[in-house]
């Protein structure tokens, strides 16, 4: 349920509210907008029953939230989420993009991949250390030694990093270098995973599992909100079908359903939609024109010895030319896109 504020509502009837609904056995989650703030509750709504909340001072309206995700429904809050990204934020005016190789493979492929991507554009570096694969036989990361690494290219470039983890018991240690945490598709519904990650105020990369539903993406999101983290952006990275054409079925429309959804930041992640480099450019423009708030992309300074996902990984050239490329979809949809920067300042 949420409770609507009148304009110019004061911190004690603020306090009021709260404290009437928190009595009742409910939690309470405060919105400040520009324009209204917003006490979303939760819990069992029958308590609030026999409270007349619309003749407290300082309500205006009290809404039922009738989906099963509350913290990350829409109504929940009085605007966009805005998760902040180094010097970016994901979900405010900007489109911003996230780029680097599928996995960490050492530190002078990824120092020089984090600075093509930097001139280019990109506001963050992605790197996997610890990669989840289907075969236990696939190069499944550097470890440790890969979070060193991209902790060492970030100090060089500025560039923020964002890394999967996939195993509650290195929560910690991931955090103690990430910026930004990665659930992978394959854990989206590790709900121990997702409760842990929500313990911490690091933002949250979420991606959608393959063969998740968006209400199960955004039922996911609130695991890790509901621990205390609203610090959670989705990402569409296709999910399995019947089709075999391409690695994944992207599916376009779950991001306007997502931005009609919820609050929170959605971004796409083509590579892994695709499945092959010569999709990954016009899946970005779609993207990017049905609303994405950011993109994910793989980048390999020599795609062809890459350890993991070579054939959807873009070299330097075809990155920067899709950076130039996606500027005319940002523009057309009223956002921003980083300008490419000087060799000299990354
Ligand atoms: C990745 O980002 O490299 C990755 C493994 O993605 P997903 O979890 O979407 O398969
Ligand atoms: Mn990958």
């Amino acid at each position: 349920m949420i409770i609507v504020t009148r304009k110019g509502v004061t911190q004690e009837e603020l306090d009021h509210i709260r404290e009437r609904v928190e009595a009742a056995g409910l939690r309470t989650h405060v919105s400040r907008g520009e324009h209204r703030t917003i006490v979303g509750c939760v819990g069992d709504e029958e308590r609030l029953q026999n409270i007349p909340l619309l003749s407290f001072p300082g309500v205006e309206a009290v809404h039922p939230v009738l989906k099963p995700y509350k913290l990350a429904s829409r109504e929940f809050a009085a605007e966009a989420t805005r998760v902040p990204l180094g010097e970016a934020e994901l979900g405010g005016e900007e489109v911003v993009v996230i780029a680097g190789p599928c996995s960490v493979e050492g530190l002078d492929m990824l120092r020089s991949t984090a600075r093509c991507v930097a001139e280019a554009g990109a506001r963050a570096l992605r790197g996997g250390a610890f990669k989840p694969r289907t075969s236990p036989y696939s190069f499944r990361g550097m470890g440790q030694e890969g979070l060193e690494i991209l902790a060492q290219v970030r100090s060089e470039t500025g560039l923020p990093v964002v890394t999967e983890v996939m195993d509650t018991r290195l929560v910690e240690l991931v955090a103690s270098y990430a910026d930004v945490l990665q659930v992978g598709a394959r854990n989206m519904q590790n709900f121990a995973l997702l409760t842990e990650v929500g313990r911490l105020r690091r933002p949250v990369l979420l991606k959608r599992g393959m063969s998740a539903t968006i209400k199960d993406l955004l039922l996911a999101a609130e695991y890790v909100m509901s621990q205390g983290n609203p610090n959670v952006i989705l990402c569409e990275r296709g999910i399995r079908t019947f089709e075999t054409a391409t690695r994944n079925t992207f599916d376009l429309a779950a991001i306007p359903v997502l931005k009609r959804e919820t609050h929170l930041p959605v971004i796409a992640d083509p590579s892994h939609a695709g499945g092959a480099r010569g999709l990954v450019e016009p899946l970005s423009y779609a993207a990017v024109a049905a609303g994405a708030d950011g993109l994910m992309i793989e980048v390999h300074p020599d795609p062809e010895c890459a350890t993991s996902d070579g054939e959807q990984s873009l070299d330097f050239g075809e990155f920067q030319a899709l950076m130039r490329g996606v500027r005319p979809f940002v523009e057309a949809v009223r956002r921003t896109l980083a300008a490419e920067r000087e060799a000299a300042r990354v």
